[in-house]
């Protein structure tokens, strides 16, 4: 049995990369992984300035932190990303699957076959790269000695986004469904596979589909009457990839105040 004094939060030496790591949700991850102790890459698509001033605003903290442009929608960038991490950081302990996007509010009759494929690239595609080379590295098949993934999905998933995004509210569908397979494939090969399921979350995601203000538009919905901060997400995502949740793969954790 565990001990009072041995349940402290123990500091790791563990390296972890968090897509989409500069801004947000995974900027939240990301400190709150410094504050633990892990060696961390952010990667980042655009916002170099987000990206490379958190790197060393993470730094200053006295651990290691890069920060990498890639776009996880593009095979190469995503190659070019994991070996930069293997390269400067070391090999890697965990992945946090967090980069993605929305698009602004259409009907399914509206969407762009452009929109669609942009919207599956990031989302989908890019979270399975990410995950095959962190299996590639990780698991005990090839030679690794386990690992953690966490991906995010969104409660968009079950509700299903209508009038707004439904090709997205797929695509965190398709999230759900990656975590449950991927999960049940390599757990016998060290490596736990989870997802949080993220509520309606203060972060720029809404400004960029358009709506700045949706949060405060929807938040009468949610039972708990507010969203959630970046930070109570991360919360969950650090619980996941912590030993503290080691019998816990394969589970979508929502982080919606009851939505
Ligand atoms: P933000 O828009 O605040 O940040 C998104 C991050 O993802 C940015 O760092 C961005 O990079 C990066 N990114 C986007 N596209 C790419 C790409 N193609 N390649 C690499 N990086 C990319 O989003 P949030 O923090 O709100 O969302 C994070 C995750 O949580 C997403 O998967 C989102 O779907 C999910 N989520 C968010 C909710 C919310 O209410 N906020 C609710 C449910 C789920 P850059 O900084 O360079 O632009």
């Amino acid at each position: 049995m565990t001990s009072i004094a041995t349940r402290e939060v123990p500091a790791t030496s563990k390296i972890v990369l968090i897509t989409g790591g500069g801004r947000g949700i995974g900027a939240a991850c990301a400190r709150q992984a410094a504050l633990r102790g892990y060696s961390i890459c952010l990667s980042y698509r655009e916002d170099a300035a987000a990206a490379q001033g958190l790197a060393r605003e993470l730094t200053a903290t006295g651990v290691r932190a890069i920060a990498v442009q890639a776009d996880v929608a593009v095979e190469a960038d995503v190659l070019r990303l994991f070996e930069t991490t293997d390269r400067k950081l070391g090999r890697l302990d965990a992945l946090v699957n967090n980069a993605g996007i929305v698009a602004p509010s259409r009907r399914v009759d509206q969407f762009t076959f452009d929109r669609l494929v942009q919207m599956f690239h990031t989302n989908v595609i890019g979270s399975f790269l990410c995950a095959r080379e962190a299996v590639l590295r990780m698991s005990t098949r090839h030679g690794g000695p386990g690992g953690v993934i966490v991906n995010l999905s969104s409660a968009a998933a079950r509700l299903g986004s209508s009038g707004q995004y439904v090709d997205y509210a797929a695509s965190k569908a398709a999230i759900d469904t990656m975590t449950m397979g991927l999960a049940r494939e390599v757990a016998a090969e060290g490596i736990r596979v989870n997802a949080v399921r993220p509520g309606l979350i203060h972060t720029e995601i809404h400004a960029s589909g358009g709506e700045p203000g949706r949060v405060e538009r929807l938040q009468d919905q949610v039972p708990m009457k507010r969203g959630g901060t970046a930070d109570e997400v991360a919360n969950a995502v650090m619980w996941l990839l912590s030993d503290a949740s080691s019998y816990t793969t394969g589970s979508v954790l929502d982080v919606t105040g009851g939505r």
